[in-house]
């Protein structure tokens, strides 16, 4: 079973998690037919949004929608505590000219903002955060965020395998985050450990290494503990033929007709997991009856 999993050092400033997610980005990999570039992108925002959620509590999630001015335009991941993950990118099938590093993220993403949301569950208003973009490329963009926002300083790394074909075979990643603070000495002893090691995560999920031995060269000189978090991680998207009938009746009565006109039927396909649906004539009609009977008042 593919979870986060979760440690803490035993004098709790330091807290980890890290998550060997290759099925559920493979997964939204096939429903989404997604390009190397977009896939890169939204794999390290479903694993980033993945261990960001490991440390909220049961019922909460969060989201992280990152919007620029450049070609793929924005890449918006979420994911729960209980480890349900979903992302998606509008531009999925977007790559660089030939001259242009296929996969450098933060030029496609371009200059813009990197929003977080955190829900919780019978409270109206999320809590949002927004920074600037620093790269684009997701890892360090998470990090800023986390010291900005929340006075955390951390270590993110994020990785996505694609073969030659531009398919996912490995992604995963780890957050080492620091607690407001902590002492000089642990901040020191984290930053040699992370330059020591050396080795690619992504190349190192490839190699099916467990998540425990991931985290193992960053801690070194820390005594830890893991802390139990039994959620099977899982692609789900959240939709349903209620929120799709509210997404068509943003086309006004004029538009429903039309469609009732024209095809008879509407049929939608949830771009973020593939799920279709469709809606007859009857189910149109009083689509339309309610949205002109919610106009009047
Ligand atoms: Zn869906």
């Amino acid at each position: 079973m593919k979870r986060v999993h979760r440690f803490v050092t035993n004098d709790f400033t330091v807290r980890v998690s890290v998550v060997n997610a290759t099925t559920v980005v493979q997964e939204m990999q096939i429903i989404q037919n997604s390009y190397p570039l977009a896939t890169v992108g939204i794999g390290r925002a479903m694993v980033g949004a993945l261990l960001m959620s490991s440390h909220l509590k049961s019922g909460q999630e969060v989201g992280l929608l990152f919007k620029g001015n450049g070609p793929i335009s924005s890449i918006y991941a979420e994911a729960s505590y209980e480890g349900h993950v979903r992302g998606y990118c509008p531009q999925p099938d977007y790559e660089a000219p030939p001259d242009e590093d296929p996969l450098n993220l933060g030029r496609a993403l371009g200059n813009g903002t990197l929003s977080v949301t955190r829900h919780q569950p019978f409270q109206r208003q999320p809590f949002h955060g927004t920074v600037e973009m620093t790269s684009g490329e997701v890892g360090e963009d998470l990090a800023h965020y986390l010291h900005q926002s929340q006075q955390i300083r951390s270590i993110i790394n994020l990785g996505v395998y694609l073969d030659s074909y531009g398919k996912v075979k490995a992604a995963g990643g780890l957050l080492i985050e620091v607690m407001p603070g902590v002492e000089d000495t642990i901040v020191d002893r984290l930053e040699k450990n992370r330059q020591a090691e050396k080795a690619n995560i992504s190349e190192k999920l490839l190699k099916g290494i467990s998540e425990t031995d991931l985290i193992a060269p960053y801690l070194l000189g820390l005594p830890y503990t893991e802390i139990p978090h039994e959620h099977e991680i899982k692609y789900f998207c959240p939709c349903t033929v209620d929120r799709v009938k509210r997404a068509l009746s943003l086309l006004g009565t004029g538009g429903l007709q039309e469609i009732i006109e024209e095809d008879g039927k509407a049929q939608i396909t949830c771009q973020i997991c593939g799920r279709h649906y469709v809606l007859n004539v009857q189910e149109l009609e009083d689509l339309k009856n309610e949205v002109r009977r919610q106009s009047l008042h």
